[in-house]
């Protein structure tokens, strides 16, 4: 029998904010242990928190940009449960009310585009971190408190790489929105993996195994991939799955039951009884709304379509968004787009990551891009000269014109001078020329690279062949 693979994701990502959920403590990775804690975030008694509105809003931008809905009315919940690393043994978090909800991301996917729903996206806080030592163990109670939002997609996924394309497109969106600087190196994003397994065409969703707590997307497609056949095989073997939550152990590279019963109502869920519920108004909404960005396959797309750019190009643009912004602030100027976004995908991305230095550091006006661009394409340089000409331009700054008058590198055109060049390169090497004519072909691109060469680069290489082809094959030798 034929299976498939059943997958949802809860995502968790910290939201960038200044200051903690309830509290005015610094969000901030890094400090020294304990540094960012107050009676609010450490849970002492009789503490109020106070929401943090700025956590609101990106939970509801976070919304709009999954194409949720924001209802009239969200509330917060207590989840009880005892562990050193929550001091108030509850978690705030949304339970049946949260901000956003019934959404869904395109993201591209094997070459086509592919839609996972987003069931919904709620706010939360995150915890305290636990460290054991040799003899005793401790608590950082800094990273209790955060904003941390949960997005629960449905289980639209059927295999671990589109999860793993699935993660970095939600990825990108949030960070483009400024949700979260999405850095997975700080902790920043963690999933909990949920997948089952079943029947090909069958109807009923198989038993739900939970992977909790990866915090790569990586680990996440190397658990799915350890996961999916592990389930496959106990069912083909005349096995039972059932619901239960397992770890991935990246070492050892396998996945391990840790508790088979987990329900809602462990955790004795209730209403905060300290906080209101939270009511966003018309003018809060459009506050929200105009924070809303162009989606990262959007600007891909549009990209391609506006410009004529190859995928990759596109692709460039969009992860290295300043980088893109600066081409489309000179695209419509030029009349080979694509040529453009080569000069700054290869040339310029090179030189500033060599010198160590971002576009606002630039020494030229970047519509000198767009001239030298113009410069080749109108043949008065050549792409070979137009590198050192861009070169000089990066050092010193200057618009490529003078620097190509000043430095006389204009490509030699006038079929005079490159003939003299052509006579020279023939006298001087009669192997290839006498190559050539006995139809050895390919002798003719050594004699046209000693013309370049006599020329300091400046000959125009289509004339210079044209040239010394018509005087190899009517005899005329110097
Ligand atoms: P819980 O209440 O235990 O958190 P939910 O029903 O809310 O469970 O689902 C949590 C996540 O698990 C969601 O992303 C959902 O899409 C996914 N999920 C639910 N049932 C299954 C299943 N049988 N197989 C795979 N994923 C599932
Ligand atoms: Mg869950
Ligand atoms: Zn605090």
């Amino acid at each position: 029998m034929e299976y498939e693979a059943v997958i949802g994701l809860e995502t968790h990502v910290q939201l960038k904010t200044r200051s903690k959920m309830w509290c005015g403590c610094a969000n901030e990775f890094g400090a020294p242990p304990n540094t960012h804690v107050c009676p609010v975030c450490l849970g002492l008694p009789g503490v109020l928190p106070v929401p943090n509105e700025e956590a609101l809003r990106l939970t509801a931008l976070t919304g709009l940009l999954l194409n949720c809905t924001i209802p009239p009315r969200a509330k917060f919940d207590r989840k009880n449960y005892f562990y050193p690393d929550m001091p108030k043994n509850y978690q705030l978090t949304q339970y049946d009310q949260p901000s956003t909800s019934g959404g869904y991301v395109d993201f591209e996917f094997q070459g086509g585009l592919s839609r996972v729903r987003i069931t919904r996206a709620h706010l939360e806080e995150d915890v305290g971190k636990n460290f054991h030592f040799d003899r005793n163990s401790g608590v950082d109670f800094n990273r209790a408190g955060v904003p941390l939002m949960e997005i629960v997609s449905e289980p639209d996924i059927t295999g671990a790489d589109m999860a793993y394309a699935y993660l970095n497109a939600l990825k990108d969106i949030l960070v483009y929105g400024g949700v979260s600087d999405c850095d997975m190196e700080k902790g920043m994003v963690r999933c909990d993996v949920n997948v089952s397994v079943r029947p090909k065409d069958a109807k009923e969703l198989g038993a739900k195994i939970e992977i909790k707590n990866m915090n790569s997307f990586s680990g996440v497609r190397k658990a799915l991939e350890y996961e999916i056949p592990r389930q496959i095989a106990v069912l083909q073997s005349g096995g039972k799955l059932i619901q239960s939550t397992r770890r991935w152990d990246d070492v050892t590279g396998i996945t391990e039951e840790m508790r088979t019963k987990e329900d809602a109502h462990d955790y004795r869920y209730f209403p905060e009884p300290d906080l209101m519920p939270f009511e966003p108004t018309e003018p809060w909404l459009e506050a929200v709304s105009s924070r809303v960005v162009e989606l990262p396959l959007a600007r891909k797309q549009r990209f391609m379509a506006d410009y004529h750019l190859p995928a990759g190009d596109a692709q460039t643009f969009v992860w290295d968004r300043p980088l893109g912004d600066f081409y489309e602030s000179l695209a419509p100027a030029t009349k080979n787009p694509k040529a453009l976004a080569n000069w700054i995908i290869n040339n310029l991305r090179a030189k500033l990551t060599e010198s160590n230095s971002n576009l606002d550091q630039l020494k030229f006006a970047p519509t000198a891009l767009v001239e030298l661009v113009e410069l080749v394409d109108s043949g008065k340089i050549s792409s070979k000269i137009a590198q050192d000409v861009f070169g000089e331009m990066f050092i010193s700054g200057g618009s490529p014109a003078s620097i190509v008058e000043r430095r006389g590198l204009a490509q030699v055109s006038d079929t005079g001078a490159i003939e003299s060049f052509c006579d020279q390169a023939i006298a001087a090497n009669p192997g290839p020329a006498a190559d050539f004519r006995a139809g050895k072909v390919a002798a003719l691109n050594f004699l046209k690279g000693q013309v370049m060469k006599l020329s300091k680069g400046k000959a125009n290489p289509a004339l210079a062949g044209e040239i010394l082809e018509h005087k190899l094959r009517s005899g005329v030798s110097p």
